[in-house]
């Protein structure tokens, strides 16, 4: 397996502004593609467990969430509330590869973070303060008010309470909640040209939130416990990944194939034998609940993980996978339902499964926080697919004359008025209950004003751009000036405390009836049918090579880790030579030909690469762009490690350009003076003196005698060359040259 490097904070900055600067885009991603808002945008701002997020949007914990560059992408794009990867106290994982196949469906064989619990920390403290640095910067969109930019990251752990209670995870717990000592050290290595940036205000506590996954089977009274856990002694807001089992196996049986036809994907009984019931899932939120509000604490849940079901397909080796994507769109909306029909409007609910461009309003509609995607950002176009997100978002709005996610819940689906009724409704029941001791002159002037503001509330939401929240201060404001005057003081307060919850409540009603009808429609919509998501990516029967390819650059935004790039070369077609060890000395002969067609290539950057294989399903080509096309690392000594697979390592450092490579597990090295226009070629054996820019020979020296019969190749000198050329090139950025571009 290949084992993930994390870059350096100071090359990830350079990199940022350098490729910003120069090609208009940042890790890949176009501005083009950033979620800009401006001031004629809708207010998509949301509360999650109390705190402000500018977007309800984010990445769900997995592929888009594990190093900075890919949390930095996903903020780029417009997610505000990041569900940072899970991790968890074994941090040594050995990962089946590939373990993501988002060819049509989405299966995946993934799990938690493929980093230690320290590399994670710093990942995600580094992507934090790179954050910081995007906003300061006016990123993205320079008009935009940085209330625009209010970002939450989301802590996940998993899975057991002693693994959770460990004090590795504790410490790392600690860590995300008070990150000042590595903030500082990584504030120390902002780079001279960037010391604008030195002194800025970082966020130090990262995250005081968290999402707790747990293995399918995690038994009922180990949840609650680590939930108690996690609310107590930690500390923190906390909101519980719910398993799709939870909706029975005849339930999703009957969606699955029934309903959506995708009869060929089989659950397994014991996978739902031993997962957590709906009834005990009830009790332990509504305990959990209580233990949060007296801790001052918010408690949630989310709907839901992937579900594991039999692999019938050859794409994995592991008798099950995990699925995703548009029919756990519908399994998981309508477990939500049913949570909701069971619990009420009060318990808040963040959604992940199958979520895209098209049906994220409608879950907004719902009042989930956060909405998280995953699997649609690994299709063409990745990340640049969910500013579309937030414009059909905001397209939507508009159509429902709502300026803010609370207007818009209540008008999108027609259900403000009844939502309207029930917030009022509540407002009575508080009365009621207090009707003995209210005097009856009392009661009398609220009720009128009860009535008379319901009435009038149900008529403002039905005009255009009307703000109910703004409606309701204004009632306040009446109601401390018409009633509050002429009743009992203690009245007056009971009932202003009622009426300044009626905004809040009314939204929360309105997600709640919104709910059936989208679920109704969902679960009926062809798109999440098997017909509709059975297609599998074009492939156009050539294979891939080092050099040269259709171009298509799909692999490039595929990338969750945006390991793939695109450098320049210059084509070239040459005559190959070869030298060979005689025993009466070299011997010189000229056979096949070298030969780069395009000017345009691609290469993958190794150190971010976890074979993943997500872009060799979307590559046209046979083969796989990560295992073809040229892997180079990071550095020398990793390069040394990764023995199995061909190789690069291409660095320039005081005067001279050095490339490395393993090509058919041969090991060749090429070193440019580039002020004396020379390149030493050689295999350790052999070793050839060309003037660099002719390709002309001027020495051969013998390095190992003994090795008579032994033959050079020129082909691999072509190849470094070739690829030396293109990416130190610095008209395009990328990780090997950002290190030497001035
Ligand atoms: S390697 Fe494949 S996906 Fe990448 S540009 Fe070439 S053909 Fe397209
Ligand atoms: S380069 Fe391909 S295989 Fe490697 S991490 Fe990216 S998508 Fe996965």
């Amino acid at each position: 397996m290949a084992d993930l490097i994390p870059a350096a904070f100071e090359n990830l900055l350079r990199r940022i502004f350098l490729e910003l600067e120069r090609e208009g885009k940042i890790f890949d991603l176009p501005a083009g593609k950033f979620y800009r808002h401006t001031s004629s945008s809708p207010d998509l701002s949301v509360q999650f467990h109390g705190l402000r997020a500018s977007t309800p949007v984010g990445p769900a914990a997995g592929p888009q969430d594990q190093l900075v560059q890919n949390i930095v992408l996903s903020w780029l794009a417009g997610a505000r509330i990041l569900e940072l990867k899970t991790v968890q106290i074994n941090d040594q994982l050995q990962i089946p590869r590939p373990c993501i196949d988002a060819t049509n469906v989405g299966f995946n064989v993934e799990w938690s973070q493929e980093l230690t619990l320290e590399q994670s920390l710093q990942e995600y403290v580094s992507a934090s303060m790179m954050v910081d640095i995007l906003k300061a910067a006016g990123l993205p969109g320079e008009d935009a008010p940085a209330s625009t930019r209010d970002t939450i990251f989301d802590m996940s752990v998993g899975y057991d309470l002693a693994g959770i209670q460990s004090p590795q995870v504790r410490s790392w717990i600690a860590g995300m909640k008070d990150a000042s000592a590595l903030v500082e050290g990584l504030r120390a290595r902002i780079p001279a040209d960037f010391s604008r940036y030195r002194d800025l205000p970082f966020r130090t506590r990262i995250s005081n939130t968290l999402t707790l996954s747990t293995f399918h089977g995690c038994p009922a009274e180990e949840i609650e416990g680590i939930v108690y856990f996690l609310l107590t002694e930690m500390d923190l807001h906390v909101t519980i990944k719910m398993n799709p089992p939870l909706l029975g196996r005849e339930g999703v049986d009957y969606l699955l194939h029934d309903v959506l036809g995708y009869e060929d994907i089989q659950t397994r009984e014991e996978d739902f034998d031993r997962d957590l019931k709906f009834p005990q899932a009830l009790e332990i939120v509504d305990r959990l609940s209580e233990v949060a509000r007296s801790r001052g604490r918010t408690l949630g849940v989310k709907f839901s993980n992937t579900l594991v079901v039999r692999n019938h397909r050859s794409f994995f080796t592991d008798e099950t996978m995990y699925m995703s994507g548009a029919p756990l769109h519908v399994i998981t909306l309508n477990l939500a339902q049913k949570f909701r029909e069971a619990v009420g409007a009060g318990v808040p609910i963040s959604f992940s499964a199958g979520v895209d461009q098209f049906n994220f309003p409608l879950c907004v509609a719902m009042g989930f926080v956060p909405v998280t995607t995953c699997t649609d950002l690994l299709r063409p176009g990745g990340y640049g697919r969910l500013h579309k997100y937030l414009i059909n978002l905001e397209q939507k709005m508009s159509d429902a004359g709502a300026g803010d996610i609370a207007n818009f819940i209540l008008k999108s689906e027609g259900h403000g008025g009844a939502a309207v009724a029930r917030a009022f409704g509540e407002v009575r029941s508080a009365l009621q209950i207090l009707e003995g001791s209210i005097p009856t002159a009392d009661l009398g002037q609220v009720n009128l004003f009860l009535d008379d503001s319901e009435r009038r509330a149900k008529d403002h939401l039905g005009t255009l751009a009307a703000d109910l929240g703004e409606w309701c201060r204004g009632m306040i404001r009446d109601f401390e000036r018409q009633v509050a005057p002429a009743i009992e003081r203690w009245v007056a307060s009971a009932c202003h405390q009622a009426l300044e919850r009626i905004h809040d409540r009314a939204v929360r009603e309105a997600a709640y009836l919104n709910t059936p009808g989208i679920v109704e429609r969902a679960t009926a919509d062809p798109r999440y049918r098997l017909e509709r998501n059975r297609a599998i990516p074009r492939k156009i029967g050539s294979r891939l090579y080092l050099y040269d390819c259709i171009n298509c650059d799909k692999c490039v935004p595929v990338c969750p880790n945006d390991a793939n790039f695109v450098y320049e070369v210059e084509p070239v077609e040459v005559q190959l030579r070869t030298y060979e060890l005689t025993e009466a000395g070299v011997r010189i002969t000229e056979a096949g030909r070298f030969t780069v067609a395009k000017s345009h290539q691609l290469a993958n950057f190794a150190d971010f690469c976890n074979d993943c294989g997500n872009c060799d399903v979307f590559c046209p080509e046979d083969g796989g762009p990560y295992l073809v096309k040229p892997r180079l690392f990071g550095s020398r000594a990793a390069w040394e490690r990764s023995t199995t697979h061909d190789g690069y390592y291409v660095e320039r450092r005081n005067g001279h350009d050095r490339a490395f490579g393993r090509i058919n597990q041969r090991e060749f090295s090429l070193d440019l003076d580039r002020e004396r226009d020379r390149v030493v070629f050689t295999d350790q054996v052999l070793s050839v003196e060309l003037e660099y820019s002719s390709d002309e020979p001027v020495s051969v020296r013998v390095l190992d005698a003994q090795r008579t019969g032994h033959a050079l190749s020129m082909e691999p000198y072509y190849v470094l060359r070739t690829l030396m050329r293109g990416v130190l090139d610095p008209r395009r950025v990328n990780f090997v040259n950002v290190t030497s571009i001035d």
